[in-house]
């Protein structure tokens, strides 16, 4: 959807921004580009709708190359979204929103009708359209900036460092709207950050960029977490790759069991740890059975968790439940059993164990290292010598 062919951009300071640049975005996914500050991502970005033009190499969408498109008329079909929004601060949320769609030749009641329209979408309340940008706060901004770019449905979104400058709880909640929306409109979506957690829950794939504007590595997060190209990107990646990993596979597969809950009875999983639940069935809290206290015991909190989490979410609540139990409950949040520390530890090793016979098959070696075309690896010569 997005292909760039031999990409370069030097600055007349004989800055090189980006360095020979080959990179095939496909259509429909979030493609993330990482790296640390100064190693081209923004530059990269801004290629695609000519905010800044290539040295030398071309740069298509949808088949087109960019350097022939009107340049004008390239922008108004690529949403571009940036760091604290960058809206204009004397339009009102809902002027700001109908932006492109005005300069489109819409009119304004269409235009005004469609921001509405994104305002719900973004999950803003309507009263929001009639105020000015600095009455809503950091991440409402945000949201605005998201809808102002999605105003004329283009099919690419460019989002440069969207969530750099809300706090951790907000950015949380951007980043699942950001994939909410994404599961609903499947956009071309370029989204550059310097944060590996945020590439790792975004990206479809990831682009890892090194300074000098060179890129070292594109592959899903999963291959790249399993199995980095080189120490850059492995350092890049961060000491807990394992756990990164877990963060992108779910409960869902892994089996559950009868819960210890008290009408279960005193023997049962939990020893002497009961699973305490509402007359509707949803978890409360761990009682000790055999705490001096009794049943007056304060209960100790659980995190109940769903099938679409993670499994380092479900690590993380096997270290903290008392029972080493992680409760699971359905969609409406009733409990439906509980899975054990030991089973979640097992399924974790075995999902590191598939990511890196995936990645190693993607590569062309098998994950001991032997090359899974039958030619010899330089492992093997090592091994073989
Ligand atoms: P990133 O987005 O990864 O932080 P950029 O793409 O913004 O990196 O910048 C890449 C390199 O190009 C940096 O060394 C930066 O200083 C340089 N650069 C960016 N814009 C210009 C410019 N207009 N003139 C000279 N150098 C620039």
């Amino acid at each position: 959807m997005i292909s760039f062919n031999r990409v370069s951009k030097h600055y007349p300071n004989g800055t090189t921004a980006v360095d020979d640049l080959d990179l095939e975005l496909p259509e429909g996914g979030i493609t993330v580009l990482v790296g640390s500050s100064g190693c081209g991502k923004t530059t990269t970005l801004r290629m695609v709708n000519r905010m800044v033009e290539p040295s030398s190499g071309t740069i298509s969408v949808g088949g087109r190359d960019v350097q022939r498109a009107d340049a004008a008329e390239l922008r108004r079909g690529i949403g571009y979204v940036i760091q604290q929004a960058g809206l204009f601060p004397h339009r009102t949320v809902l002027d700001n929103i109908a932006t492109v769609p005005l300069l489109l030749g819409w009119g304004r009641r269409k235009a005004r009708a469609r921001a509405a329209e994104l305002l719900e979408l973004v999950g803003l309340p309507a009263d929001a359209g009639k105020r000015y940008p600095h009455q809503l706060s950091g991440g409402q901004q945000q949201r605005v900036g998201v809808a102002r770019a999605l105003a004329a449905d283009p099919p690419v979104l460019l989002m440069d460092e969207p969530f750099g400058a809300v706090d951790p709880v907000v950015r949380t909640q951007l980043q699942n709207e950001l994939l909410r929306l994404q599961s609903e409109l499947r956009k071309t979506v370029v989204f550059v950050t310097h944060d590996i957690d945020e590439a790792v829950r975004l990206g479809d794939r990831i682009a890892v960029f090194r300074t000098g504007g060179h890129l070292v590595q594109c592959a899903p997060p999963a291959e790249l977490l399993a199995d980095p190209a080189d120490d850059f990107v492995a350092g890049f990646l961060g000491a807990e790759r394992g756990l990164k990993l877990l963060s992108l596979s779910t409960l869902a597969d892994v089996p559950q069991r009868p819960a210890p809950t008290e009408e279960a009875g005193p023997k049962g999983a939990g020893g002497r740890w009961r699973l305490v639940t509402s007359e509707r069935g949803e978890p409360l809290g761990w009682r000790d059975t055999e705490g001096p206290q009794g049943d007056r015991a304060p209960l100790l909190p659980v995190r109940p968790l769903r099938d679409g989490d993670s499994l380092l979410t479900a690590l993380d609540e096997s270290i903290a439940s008392p029972a080493g139990l992680v409760a699971r409950v359905d969609a409406d949040g009733v409990l439906t059993g509980v899975t054990d520390r030991e089973l979640i530890h097992e399924h974790a090793g075995r999902r590191h164990a598939e990511a890196a016979r995936t990645a190693a098959a993607a590569n062309g070696t098998a994950a001991d290292g032997t090359a899974t075309d039958g030619t010899a690896t330089p492992q093997d010569a090592g091994v073989t010598a």
